[in-house]
């Protein structure tokens, strides 16, 4: 019936109102204010489920934590198992040994990690803990990426200048901040010439802005960059850790940063982040020098989550089968467009790819502007409408449970969106 007609909203209209009337725009977080006015009545595996009957091909997995898919069920009965025995204590747990354990031992460098809510959180401790152990305050971070909602590290274009990107925000918490555009490594050994660094922060892979990669030798430059100038080098890996494999970006491009910071893929949907790094760096935490705290911080439940995630990982790799799904689509996604001349242009990893309109050579934020976002945000509601679940800003994320049937549904309805768009 979802492919018959127009998606009639009648209940989540109703829902709508009384969220209205209690939450803010009726959502929890503003990245979601553009999103889909439909309610989520359940999810299951690769596919969501609406208060009004309706299903959708997910590939947005809830802003990528669903790497597993939706509501895994062995890492669901795992996290059930175990809160059934407590849920935060105020005291350790043998659980937060076996995936501190787990966590390290499959990414391989990390000799330490603290757990955290939200990569937000994680984020902030490694930029603590870089200013702490260098005695410096700057630090470099690049345009179009993204570290967490936080006054000194939220930024958004105005007129050509970087800047606060919020009402309120304390525009002065990004005094310290140099921001650079990414894939120059040039810019990079300017700025350290100049400025008195103690990190450079980045996603490895450009995911939040067009699922750019780095450039051949660009990761490596920055690392020798850094060791030169006694700088910490942070990895944000929040979206691409365990989604690019075990060791992320840092193992996918050889190049292995000094902290990383991990969240979503994680825990298979459940709400936890991490910073991981080299003892000499990690243990000014344990010591008390660097403070880092939080009361729900590697709970029962968060710990429970990663340790069978990264169980689920180790023994039963989804890797490959997300490789195929993701090239596949893009393939399938590509000859549809094609087939109705509609321009569009689909990157990046089977993982996550981007979807926008136009044709670049696009290698930074300033060059993905030269696409047409605004028209891919259009086509994303139709998407939506015709029951695949997508983000307006183009990132497409792929799951351990997209299958064939799943592969087939969504280019169905895909073609038929291109049909009645055009
Ligand atoms: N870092 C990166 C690279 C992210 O993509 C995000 C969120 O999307 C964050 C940090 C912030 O994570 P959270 O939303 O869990 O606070």
């Amino acid at each position: 019936m979802d492919d018959a007609g127009p998606r009639l909203l009648t209940q989540s209209a109703e829902l709508r109102e009384r969220a209205l009337k209690r939450t803010p725009g009726g959502v929890h977080s503003n990245v979601r204010l553009s999103g889909s006015r439909d309610f989520i009545r359940c999810a299951r595996g690769a596919w969501l489920y609406s208060v009004d009957g309706h299903d959708y091909v997910d590939y947005l997995l809830g802003q990528g934590p669903n790497f597993l898919g939706h509501a895994p069920q062995p890492i669901v009965d795992a996290v059930f198992a175990a809160c059934r025995d407590g849920i935060i204590f105020g005291g350790q747990h043998e659980l937060e040994v076996r995936a501190a354990e787990l966590v390290c031992d499959a990414v391989g460098w990390p000799d330490m990690i603290r757990f955290s809510m939200t990569g937000t959180e994680a984020v902030q401790a490694a930029l603590r803990l870089a200013r702490a152990a260098t005695g410096r305050t700057k630090i470099i971070r690049f345009e179009g990426h993204y570290h967490g909602w936080l006054d000194n590290v939220l930024i958004s274009q105005r007129d050509g200048k970087w800047g606060a990107a919020s009402a309120g925000q304390l525009t002065s918490h990004l005094d310290d901040s140099v921001i650079l555009p990414w894939n120059d490594a040039t810019a990079v050994a300017e700025a350290l010439e100049r400025h008195e660094i103690a990190a450079v922060i980045m996603e490895p892979i450009m995911i939040n802005a067009g699922v750019i990669e780095p450039l051949p030798g660009y990761l490596d430059a920055i690392r020798e960059l850094t060791r030169q100038h006694s700088s910490v080098l942070i990895f944000d890996e929040v979206i691409s850790g365990f989604r690019l494999g075990l060791g992320g970006g840092a193992a996918r491009y050889g190049v292995t940063p000094d902290l990383v910071t991990y969240g979503k893929a994680i825990a298979g949907g459940f709400p936890v982040a991490a910073l991981a790094g080299n003892a000499e760096l990690m243990s000014r935490f344990g010591t008390g020098e660097v403070n880092h705290a939080g009361t729900f911080n590697s709970s029962v439940m968060a710990t429970a989550a990663v340790t069978a995630t990264l169980t689920s990982l180790l023994e039963d790799p989804p890797y490959d089968r997300i490789t195929q799904h993701g090239n596949a689509l893009m393939a399938g996604l590509r000859e549809i467009s094609a087939a109705h001349n509609v321009p569009l242009r689909i990157v990046g990893l089977p993982q996550a790819f981007h979807v926008a309109f136009g044709d670049a050579d696009v290698t930074d934020y300033r060059s993905l502007q030269q696409l047409d976002l605004a028209r891919y945000e259009q086509l994303s509601r139709v998407l939506v409408e015709h029951g695949i679940w997508v983000a307006g800003r183009g990132v497409w994320y792929v799951s351990a449970s997209h299958g064939e049937r799943e592969l087939e549904v969504a280019l169905t309805r895909f073609d038929k969106a291109l049909t009645d768009w055009v």
